[in-house]
Parts: structure tokens; C-alpha cells; sequence
């Protein structure tokens, strides 16, 4: 039996000390915030109950078996299909692109097999190779698309011109010839019907686990525990002193009102001059409640500064840089695994954080029965 400390009570942390407590080890997690399930955390709202996504809003989604299950042991997950919205020059269109945006945009009315030969007389075919965000657009879906829908909220996303960002971001192509709305393509989607951060109460609902909220990770702590996992920020660990990997940070500006918003969970807002990127109307990601009065975000995305929450690594160039350095050091320390998001520095959606920590969990706990180290990494950040 190790008495080992977990920092973060996120998905990551929670899943890895649920684990380890079932194996007969003693946990210890703690949070510098009031509530667990980290950036997924959901909270009732308390004039108008809608349950909100306190950090913006999350939408599970997965191919993975096991984690679905692992999910539904823990809540009630409801099926649940995300229709995006994206409004650009004053009009509303479906997302992600299909044939109903593209007969909409153009004003015909397409069969599939022509709206592929005709977005193909749209695209720029003398860019063979795309190298930038923008090269890569331009060649899938041609000008007017790329104007319309991804050049503006790109730039208010990221905060630079999608010339300077790489191709890989829109890693496949943004387009489906058919009338399929369905934001993501998983088979498994839903929402719990009580939150996400019931569910991530219950995983940490086992006596080996004693969970300390707004208790920020001390580097004393490391001394009463035989491991400790770290699913912070990286570049924290070592207190910055290499300097801070680069992130946007969000910031939610509260919509009230009686009735209905804007009728839907999420419309996008594509152009430069809206200073938001989208709104989401909370209510609608638990269709099944009735609620009287709305709730929702405005979403405003910037650089993250020091005293901001980092929520999108930008893992350009330069970060990539000085992650390469500090993963070289976080190489060398003993008796840590760097683990979940923030400590690996990707954007991870929920299910695939899930799938992390249960593989980290399957891996250290035949090292623990052996008294073997731990590795630092079982996921390679720069991988
Ligand atoms: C805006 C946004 C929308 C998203 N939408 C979706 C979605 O629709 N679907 C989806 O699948 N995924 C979505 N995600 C991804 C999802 O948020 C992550 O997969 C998930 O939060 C990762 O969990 P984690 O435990 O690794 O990190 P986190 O949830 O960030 O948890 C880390 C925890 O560590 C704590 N911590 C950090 N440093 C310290 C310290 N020094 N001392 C004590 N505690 C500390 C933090 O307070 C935090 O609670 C979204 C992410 C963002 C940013």
C-alpha cells in the first residue's frame, strides 16, 4: 500500500485515484479550487437553475468503449446531439460545413456530387502542399467559404492572422456533401443529467480517497507521499523559471434574460467585427429540463496572462521549444508523472482524457505491486 498525493481533481486526477484506491493504495487529491471535476465542472445556477458549464461548454463524445461505460457507471448520460450554428454577415447558417450551409451560402440547391464539383471549382488547386491553416482552407473549400467561416473566428480564436498557424489544425476536411448537422462524428454523444461534476464526485466517492478543495500543491506536500501525480500546468511544476508555455485564456461574459436567448445550445459568430466567438445558451445542453428564464455566455478569447486560467495550449514554434526543454528536466525528476492536459500541454477532449488516465492507471499499477518507479510520462507531450 502507497500513500500517494494527486494534484488535480479534474478527469484526470480523479480517474487515476479511483484506480489506484480499488487497487488497495491510499489517495490523496487535492484542488486549489472549491469544486472538483476541474475545467468540466457544472453548477446550478441559482436564479434560474439551469445547470451551467461553469468553464464553457463541454459536450461528451467518444468511440471508446470502455470509456463510455466508465462514464455511465459514474451518471446517467443522456443522448445528446450538438447542432451548431455559425452567424456570418448577418446571416445564420448550419454547421459544420454540409450541403444545407453550402445551398444556403450560394443560394442553390445542390445535389451532393454537384456541390463537390462545384466547392471544387471554388478551391484553390494551385496549392499543392498547404503548409498554413489558411493555404489548407483555401484549397478544401475556396475563397468565399474560408472568409465567410473560418478567417475571421480563426483569427479572434488564436489571436494571430491562420496564415501563421499550421495546416494540421484542420487536419480533415471541413466540408460533408449530405445534410448530417451532427457536430461530431463519434458514436457514442451525451450529456449527464446531472452534471459533470457529479460524476466526477462519484469516482472519487471511495474510502481510499480523501479529496482537499481549495488547497493549492505546496512542494512539502511531496515529502509525506510515495508518488505524486501531477496533472497542473508543466511549466508550474518548475515555477515557470524556463518561462510560461503559451496559452488563451477565455473570458465569459453572462447573458439573463426571460424565455429564450438565441434558441439553441451554440451559435459561432464568424466575423472580425463581432468581438466574441460564440454564444452558448445553457439550457439547451439539458433539453430535456424546462426552464423559464435563459442563462448563457458570451465567449471572448485572449492571451492567457499569469493570473488566468489556461485554456487552450497555442503549442506554436516557440512553446514547442521550450516545451521540448522542460520535458527534458520533467524527464529527470523522480517520484512524479506528469499527466492530463494541462501537465502534457494538448488540448484534450474529455473521453480521450479518460482513456489517458485508465491506460496511465493500467500501466503504474503492476509497477506499484513491484515497487518499480514511475515514469515521469506514459503519454509523450511532444508525441
Ligand atoms: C472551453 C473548453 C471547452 C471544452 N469542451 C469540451 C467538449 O465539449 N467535449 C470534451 O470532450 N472536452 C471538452 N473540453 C476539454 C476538457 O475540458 C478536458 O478534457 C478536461 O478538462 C481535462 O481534464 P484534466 O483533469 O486533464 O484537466 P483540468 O480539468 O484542467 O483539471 C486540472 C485541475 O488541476 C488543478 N490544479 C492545477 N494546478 C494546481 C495546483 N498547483 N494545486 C492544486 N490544484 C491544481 C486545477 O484547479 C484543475 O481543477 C473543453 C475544454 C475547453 C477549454
Amino acid at each position: 500500500m502507497k500513500n500517494i498525493l494527486i494534484v488535480g481533481a479534474g478527469f484526470s486526477g480523479a480517474v487515476i485515484a479511483r484506480e489506484l484506491a480499488e487497487q488497495g493504495h491510499r489517495l490523496t487529491v487535492i484542488d486549489q479550487r472549491e469544486h472538483v471535476a476541474g475545467n468540466c465542472h457544472s453548477a446550478r445556477d441559482a436564479e434560474t437553475d439551469v445547470m451551467v458549464h461553469v468553464y464553457g461548454p463541454h459536450i461528451f463524445h467518444t468511440d471508446h468503449e470502455r470509456v463510455w461505460e466508465y462514464i455511465n457507471r459514474h451518471g446517467e448520460m443522456i443522448p445528446f446531439v450538438n447542432r451548431v450554428k455559425a452567424v456570418s454577415k448577418g446571416r445564420v447558417y448550419s454547421l459544420p460545413i454540409n450541403l444545407h450551409t453550402i445551398n444556403q451560402f450560394f443560394g442553390k440547391t445542390l445535389a451532393p456530387d454537384e456541390a463537390r464539383a462545384f466547392l471544387e471549382s471554388q478551391a484553390d488547386l494551385s496549392i499543392e502542399s498547404p503548409q498554413t491553416f489558411e493555404e489548407q482552407a483555401l484549397r478544401f473549400v475556396g475563397k468565399s467559404l474560408y472568409e465567410a467561416f473560418f478567417e475571421g473566428y480563426t483569427r479572434k480564436q488564436w489571436g494571430v492572422s491562420p496564415s501563421e498557424l499550421p495546416a494540421s489544425i484542420l487536419k480533415r476536411l471541413p466540408v460533408r456533401f449530405n445534410y448530417d448537422d451532427n457536430y461530431y462524428s463519434h458514436r457514442y454523444q451525451g450529456m449527464p443529467r446531472d452534471g459533470y461534476t457529479r460524476i466526477v464526485e462519484s469516482i472519487l466517492d471511495h474510502p481510499g480517497i480523501e479529496v482537499r478543495l481549495q488547497t493549492r500543491y505546496e512542494p512539502a506536500m511531496r515529502q509525506a507521499a510515495d508518488h505524486v501525480f501531477w496533472t497542473g500546468p508543466l511549466d508550474a511544476w518548475f515555477g515557470f523559471d524556463l518561462g510560461r508555455l503559451g496559452y488563451r485564456t477565455l473570458d465569459f461574459e453572462t447573458v439573463r434574460c426571460d424565455g429564450d436567448l438565441q434558441g439553441t445550445a451554440v451559435i459561432n459568430y464568424c466575423d472580425s467585427d463581432v468581438p466574441y466567438t460564440r454564444i452558448s445558451e445553457h439550457k439547451y445542453f439539458s433539453p430535456w429540463e424546462k426552464h423559464e428564464k435563459s442563462i448563457a455566455y458570451r465567449e471572448y478569447s485572449r492571451l492567457c496572462g499569469e493570473d488566468d486560467i489556461p485554456y487552450y495550449p497555442i503549442r506554436l514554434v516557440k512553446d514547442k521549444a521550450l516545451l521540448q526543454q522542460y520535458v527534458d528536466r520533467a524527464r529527470e525528476e523522480k517520484g512524479v508523472t506528469f499527466v492530463g492536459r494541462l501537465a502534457t500541454y494538448r488540448y484534450l477532449d474529455m473521453d480521450v482524457t479518460i482513456k489517458e488516465a485508465l491506460d496511465v492507471s493500467d500501466a503504474v499499477k503492476p509497477a506499484l505491486e513491484a515497487g518499480a518507479r514511475l515514469d515521469p510520462f506514459y503519454v509523450n507531450p511532444l508525441g
